[in-house]
């Protein structure tokens, strides 16, 4: 059962504790916004509680509250970066078959641009 506790060989656990360098846009006590080394679209930032779920079904399951304050924090993420009048996407990819590379949940925050011909 997930309990949120970090993960020794999790790259986002090691973003969130500094040992690996990330460009952050935003952070608050429960999560860690920072931008994709490999954008998407014109912004393309990830959002990732401290805690560490593996997807966003067990963040939900195991922390809901946690799992409101991501998505509560993309509206946020969305004003800094300057999206948030034009509209932008939120993105969980969620095990294996979406894609999902980092099994630490992290929400994919995408704007900039018309995104029909973005994907992530
Ligand atoms: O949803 P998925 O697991 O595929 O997304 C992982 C994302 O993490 C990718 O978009 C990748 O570019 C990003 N990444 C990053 N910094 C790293 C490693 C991966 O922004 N050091």
């Amino acid at each position: 059962m997930a309990d949120g506790q970090p993960q020794p060989d999790c790259l986002f656990c090691k973003i969130v504790a500094g040992e690996i360098p990330a460009t952050v846009v935003r952070e608050t006590d429960l999560t860690l916004a920072f931008k994709d080394i490999n954008p998407q679209a014109p912004v393309h930032d990830l959002i990732v509680p401290r805690a560490h779920y593996a997807n966003a079904a067990e963040l939900a399951f195991g922390a809901p509250e946690l799992a409101a304050a991501v998505l509560l924090e993309a509206r946020e993420v969305a004003k800094t970066e300057g999206i948030a009048d034009g509209g932008y996407r939120v993105v969980f990819n969620t095990d294996a078959h979406a894609g999902q590379t980092v099994f630490h949940v992290h929400a994919h925050v995408l704007g900039g641009d018309f995104l029909a011909h973005f994907g992530t």
